[in-house]
C-alpha cells in the first residue's frame, strides 16, 4: 500500500487506544537537577544506591543510544530483554482470539510462545530451502487480522541474514507491522534496518544487549520504531520495567564502545577458526553461512553427536526438531580456550 496513508491507530487494540497509562511519581515530577526533597514515592529515604525508583523513561541510556543509532529518543523503547519488548507488541496490537501473526520457521522460538500466551494465532510460513523468506507465500497467508510479521535477521538458528530485496518486498506489500529482530546484527557486516524506520512507518527493529554486548544477565532489550508506535508501547509498559542496576550497567557498556568492538572482533576471528575446524570433521556434512555468533551444521546423526559432546562436558544446541533443520547442531562461538577444547574433542570423536 501507499505508506503515506498508513495509520497506526487502525492497528492498535481498541482498549489500548483509549487507555490512560498509570502515572508514576517519577512521571509526574521530573527532576531538573536542582536539589529537591523527594517525599512523593513512599521510598525509604536512606541512601544505598538503589533506594529510589529508577527513571521510568531511562533518559540517560536512551540519549546515548539515540546518538549512536542516529535516531531521536522518541524512537526508542527499552524493555526487560527483547522478550518483554516483543510481548508489549502483542499486547498493544493483537486482539486475543481474533488477530494473527506470521512467523517464518525455523526461527526464534519466543514469537510462537508469546503468540500462545497472548492467545494469538501463529501462522507459520516456512523459509525456503536457502533459509530466505518466501514472500509470495507470506503474502498469501496474510488476512485482514494479520497484525505482525516477524523477520529474524540474522536468523536464529540458521545464522543467515535475509536478503534486503525480500525484506523490502514484505515491508512494501504488507499493511501491518513488520518486526525485524536484529539480536545478532553486531556480528554481521550488513547494515541495520534502524535507519529505515524513517521510510517505513510499519517497521519495528528490535535489538538486545544480550549477545554482542555481553549483558544477557541484566536483561535489556531495545525497540526502534516511529514516534507513534513508541508512544503506544509507552502507554502499556510497566512504569519501572528497566531497573536501576540494569540502566547503570547498560549505560557504562554502551559508552565503552571500543571494548564491545574488540570483543566482537575476537568472536568473529574465533568464528572463522571454528568454521575451519568444523570443515575438517568427518561427520560434519554441511556448514551453513552465518552472520551471527553461532554456527549451524548438518551432521550424520545429531542426537548421537550431541550426546557424545555432552559426555565430554560440552553443551551445544540440537536443532533437529525444527523444520528444515534435520540433523543439525548449533555451536555458539566461545572463548579461544573453549574453542580449542571443542576442537580437540571434535577431532577425537
Ligand atoms: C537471544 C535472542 C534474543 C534476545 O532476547 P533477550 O530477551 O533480549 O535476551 C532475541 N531474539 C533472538 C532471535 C535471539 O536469538
Amino acid at each position: 500500500m501507499n505508506k503515506t496513508q498508513f495509520n497506526i491507530n487502525q492497528l492498535v487494540r481498541e482498549n489500548v487506544l483509549g487507555l490512560m497509562p498509570y502515572s508514576s511519581a517519577r512521571d509526574e515530577y521530573v527532576s531538573d537537577g536542582s536539589e529537591m526533597i523527594f517525599l512523593d514515592a513512599n521510598e525509604n529515604p536512606f541512601e544505598n544506591g538503589v533506594n529510589r525508583y529508577p527513571d521510568p523513561q531511562q533518559r540517560n541510556l536512551k540519549a546515548v543510544l539515540a546518538q549512536q543509532k542516529s535516531v531521536s529518543v522518541q524512537n526508542i523503547l527499552l524493555g526487560n530483554g527483547s522478550d518483554e519488548v516483543l510481548d508489549l507488541l502483542f499486547r498493544a496490537f493483537c486482539e486475543p482470539k481474533i488477530d494473527n501473526i506470521i512467523t517464518l520457521p525455523p526461527t526464534y522460538g519466543m514469537y510462537k510462545v508469546l503468540a500462545n500466551i497472548n492467545n494469538i494465532q501463529n501462522r507459520e510460513v516456512l523459509l525456503t530451502e536457502s533459509f530466505e523468506p518466501n514472500v509470495k507465500t507470506i503474502l498469501e497467508a496474510v488476512n485482514s487480522n494479520t497484525k505482525i510479521i516477524f523477520l529474524c535477521s540474522p536468523n536464529n538458528p540458521t545464522g543467515n541474514s535475509f536478503s534486503e530485496e525480500r525484506i523490502t518486498q514484505v515491508l512494501d506489500r504488507f499493511d501491518g507491522l513488520v518486526v525485524i529482530d536484529e539480536a545478532y546484527i553486531d556480528f554481521s557486516d550488513k547494515e541495520s534496518w534502524i535507519e529505515k524506520i524513517k521510510t517505513y512507518p510499519n517497521l519495528i527493529v528490535t535489538q538486545t544487549l544480550s549477545k554482542a554486548y555481553g549483558l544477557a544477565g541484566i536483561r535489556l532489550g531495545v525497540c526502534y520504531a516511529s514516534e507513534e508506535i513508541i508512544a503506544i508501547l509507552n502507554k502499556i509498559k510497566p512504569p519501572y520495567n528497566v531497573n536501576e542496576l540494569t540502566q547503570k550497567r547498560a549505560l557504562e557498556r554502551v559508552m565503552d564502545f571500543d571494548k564491545v568492538n574488540t570483543e566482537v572482533s575476537n568472536i568473529l576471528e574465533e568464528r572463522k577458526k571454528l568454521i575451519t575446524t568444523l570443515s575438517q570433521i568427518s561427520f560434519v556434512e554441511k556448514i551453513y553461512e552465518t552472520d551471527a555468533n553461532f554456527i549451524l551444521v548438518k551432521v550424520d546423526d545429531a542426537d548421537k553427536r550431541y550426546d557424545q559432546l555432552l559426555q565430554k562436558g560440552i553443551v551445544i544446541r540440537n536443532r533437529s526438531t525444527q523444520p528444515l533443520c534435520e540433523n543439525t547442531l548449533r555451536f555458539t562461538v566461545g572463548t579461544p580456550a573453549e574453542n580449542n577444547a571443542l576442537e580437540k574433542i571434535l577431532k577425537q570423536l
